[in-house]
């Protein structure tokens, strides 16, 4: 039954008096003022004709045969339909006691006689609005999520369900639980300061708490109601924790290994660094990169390669757990952070509170032990080993971003000291890094003063012993620091976009001197010239091949570009497109550090090549390396089947020479021939060459160049 009094005619209100008299004119002036109205003589009659009509508004005299006002609004609120019936006891008792006993009893209000006759029906209407508003705000309310109580200043909850005439508890919904029920007992204290500070401030406070049975999720929100009470909206989060925790493990771990990862990691250290900051203590970083990952990922597939990365992330779980190396952080939690994978085969170890480099050295070697028990996958076994690059705090570096640097730069070390170990970062290596700022600036000025020149290193067949092409591999001549490498500077002008008019230079450079040699007594002899990815992609190589071609009168078909294997597969139709255009110009494509890239054979197929180079590190090792000899012999093998001729770069040794002769390699470039070569030098390298084919077949004379 609703009071709603706008859709339902005019309200009805019950009039319950055993004066005629009084009724009569109640009757006339409510009927007056648009209500119908029903009368009851005494008490019993009232709550027949309440529960038969159910009217809206109920005006209860106090004393009536049979039962008295005060017991007529009791059982009117212990009714189903009486519970939000507004009810206005009538009497002549105005002592507090009296008033406080209608409120007891449930009333809405009491009107004392003798009666003010023009107000009643003002005050009637009133109570209705405001009966009606209650209940909006109830439907209102029990549409909500949210569970409402309200608690005193204890933390104790009133009944909603006890109607005690304040109008602002009995808008809420009946609930089934006490307060008391849900909270869990243990954080009371906490409750009951977040109450004093709603209290005092009146600003709500919002509390994150389990229920009682720590299996849902709650927020509960506290706002001040009046001095001494809250109103405590407490609503069941558990989705939306469920969801942030399942954000939180996506953004701040790894899918695969369930490491921390990068962002993970660098908030964690930030964090270490604080501490480690006020105990002024120690820690170090440990920057582990696998070594070959790449190549088994490649030839293996990736869910190998997966399955790999899982195994070493539980083999450096175990080798990090050891008691001494937990991270004990006053402030924090890191339990599980000492260990993080910033992604492919890169893995990094915390370790706090290192006292000397020793105990560091201790961890690092425990890893590379570790690692080096062959693993096995899908009925596959290999070893995959580590270059670990440690940096230490304070020492070398205080930040996050720096210590991971200088790590990662002595892992490169480690990789270069032949991999399979550890190295600390040291002070040289900064120097190094600061130089690298520097040399952006140095390059260009080298490159407007032309300090660079082509040094040739000669390639030889293996069947006629000739030498049949020179690679130009660049050179820096550098004021101070005398010739630097281009490892070293390649990858800055690259960064930098130097490397397009560097580029340009070695093209004309070069066929300048490929023209030279066509006319002298050494040729045909071929030159091949590296060309950058950018260089590739910036649209005018073509133009800069065919231009410096036309200027020296070079034969195009003597020019070879070598191109590394990684740029072939960035955009594949880009590239065939590209590669297409420049054989066009007839000269003869090659690609370099092959291998090394992710070349499936069905892309090789579709580009437009002549020649592989393997790449020096499968040459390195493949006379006592089964796995780089298998993979020699295979490309060799392939090659054959698409025609491609096949060059072995980084020849260094004779075994490394027989194996190639045996799986019928084309043509061999490295320091067992020559180093790369200046012009006088290669030139009489040539010479000799010949003349000493006579003698020995091969020619094979250790010859030492001038220069780097
Ligand atoms: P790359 O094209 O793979 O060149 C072969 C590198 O291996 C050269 O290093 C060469 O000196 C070295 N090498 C040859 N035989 C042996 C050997 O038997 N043992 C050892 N340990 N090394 C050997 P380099 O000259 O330092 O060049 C390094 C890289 O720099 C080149 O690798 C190439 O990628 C790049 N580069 C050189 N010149 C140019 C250039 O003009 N333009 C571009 N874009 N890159 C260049
Ligand atoms: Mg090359
Ligand atoms: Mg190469």
């Amino acid at each position: 039954m609703s009071n709603d009094v706008a859709m339902q005619g005019n309200p009805l209100v019950l009039i319950a008096d055993d004066d005629p008299t009084t009724r009569l004119i109640m009757r006339e002036t409510l009927e007056q003022a648009g209500f119908d109205v029903i009368e009851a003589c005494d008490g019993k009659a009232a709550i027949e004709y309440f529960e038969s009509t159910a009217p809206n508004l109920v005006l209860l005299d106090v004393d009536m045969p049979f039962l008295d006002g005060f017991t007529v609004c009791q059982k009117i609120r212990e009714s189903e339909t009486g519970r939000k019936t507004p009810v206005c006891i009538v009497t002549g008792l105005d002592d507090d006691q009296s008033i406080q006993h209608a409120f007891d009893v449930g009333a809405t209000d009491f009107v004392s006689k003798p009666i003010a006759w023009p107000i009643l029906s003002h005050r009637v209407r009133y109570m209705l609005r405001a009966s009606d508003t209650l209940n909006e705000i109830n439907g209102l309310i029990s549409a909500l999520p949210d569970t409402i109580y309200v608690l005193d200043k204890d933390g104790q909850s009133y009944d909603n369900s006890d109607d005690s005439g304040d109008t602002r508890t009995s808008a809420l919904p009946t609930i089934d639980e006490s307060f008391e029920d849900i909270f869990p007992s243990n954080e009371n204290d906490q409750l009951l300061e977040y109450i004093r500070r709603a209290l005092a401030t009146s600003e709500p406070q919002v509390l994150e708490h389990t229920d009682a049975a720590g299996t849902t999720h709650l927020e509960t929100r506290l706002i001040a109601r009046d001095e001494q009470s809250v109103l405590a909206i407490v609503r069941d989060v558990t989705e939306r924790k469920n969801t942030e925790s399942q954000i939180y493990d996506l953004a701040f771990f790894d899918k695969l290994t369930g490491l921390p990862n990068r962002q993970r990691f660098a908030m964690v250290v930030d964090s270490i660094i604080q501490a480690a900051h006020r105990n002024q203590g120690q820690f170090a970083i440990l920057f582990i990169d696998l070594d070959r990952f790449k190549r088994i990922n490649d030839t293996l597939g990736h869910s190998i390669g997966d399955d790999l990365l899982k195994s070493v992330a539980m083999r450096l779980e175990e080798c990090t757990r050891s008691s001494d190396h937990l991270l004990h952080v006053d402030d924090g939690n890191f339990e599980g952070a000492r260990l993080a994978r910033l992604g492919g085969d890169e893995f990094v170890v915390i370790l706090p509170d290192v006292d000397c480099e020793d105990s560091v050295s201790a961890v690092a070697s425990r890893i590379i032990s570790s690692l080096s028990q062959p693993f096995s996958c899908e009925g596959y076994q290999f070893v995959v080993t580590p270059s670990i690059g440690i940096a230490i705090y304070p020492q070398d570096g205080d930040t996050h971003d720096e210590l991971l640097m200088n790590a990662d730069s002595a892992m490169y070390r480690a990789k270069a000291a032949g991999r399979n170990n550890y190295q600390f970062y040291s002070g040289t290596m900064k120097i190094r890094s600061l130089f690298r700022l520097d040399m952006e600036n140095e390059l260009r000025h080298a490159i407007e003063e032309e300090h660079f020149q082509l040094y040739y290193q000669p390639k030889v067949d293996l069947k006629t012993w000739e030498i049949v092409g020179v690679e130009a591999l660049l050179r820096w001549n550098h004021a101070e620091r005398g010739w630097i490498s281009p490892a070293d500077f390649v990858p800055v002008a690259e960064e930098s976009g130097l490397i397009l008019s560097l580029g340009t230079w070695v093209l004309n450079n070069a066929c300048q001197q490929l023209r030279l040699w066509q006319d002298s007594d050494l040729g045909p002899l071929s030159i091949s010239v590296n060309v950058s990815p950018q260089q590739m992609y910036s649209g005018d190589l073509g133009a800069a091949v065919t231009n410096a071609l036309k200027t020296s009168g070079a034969r195009a078909d003597k020019l070879e570009l070598e191109i590394t294997e990684g740029l072939l597969m960035r955009d594949v139709d880009a590239t065939i497109v590209t590669l297409k255009y420049l054989k066009k110009l007839g000269l003869s494509l090659s690609i370099d550090d092959f291998g090394t890239g992710y070349s499936s054979l069905s892309y090789l197929k579709r580009f437009p090549i002549d020649v592989l180079k393997i790449d020096r590190s499968f040459v390195q090792d493949l006379h006592r390396d089964s796995d780089d000899a298998a993979i020699c012999a295979a490309i060799l093998a392939m090659a054959r089947q698409l025609d491609l001729k096949v060059v072995a770069e980084g020849v260094e040794l004779e075994e490394q020479l027989t194996f190639l002769q045996q799986h019928r390699c084309d043509q061999i470039q490295g320091y067992l021939f020559s180093k790369p070569l200046t012009i006088p030098d290669f030139e009489s390298f040539a010479r000799d060459h010949r003349v000493s084919r006579n003698q020995d077949e091969r020619g094979i004379v250790q010859f030492s160049g001038k220069g780097p």
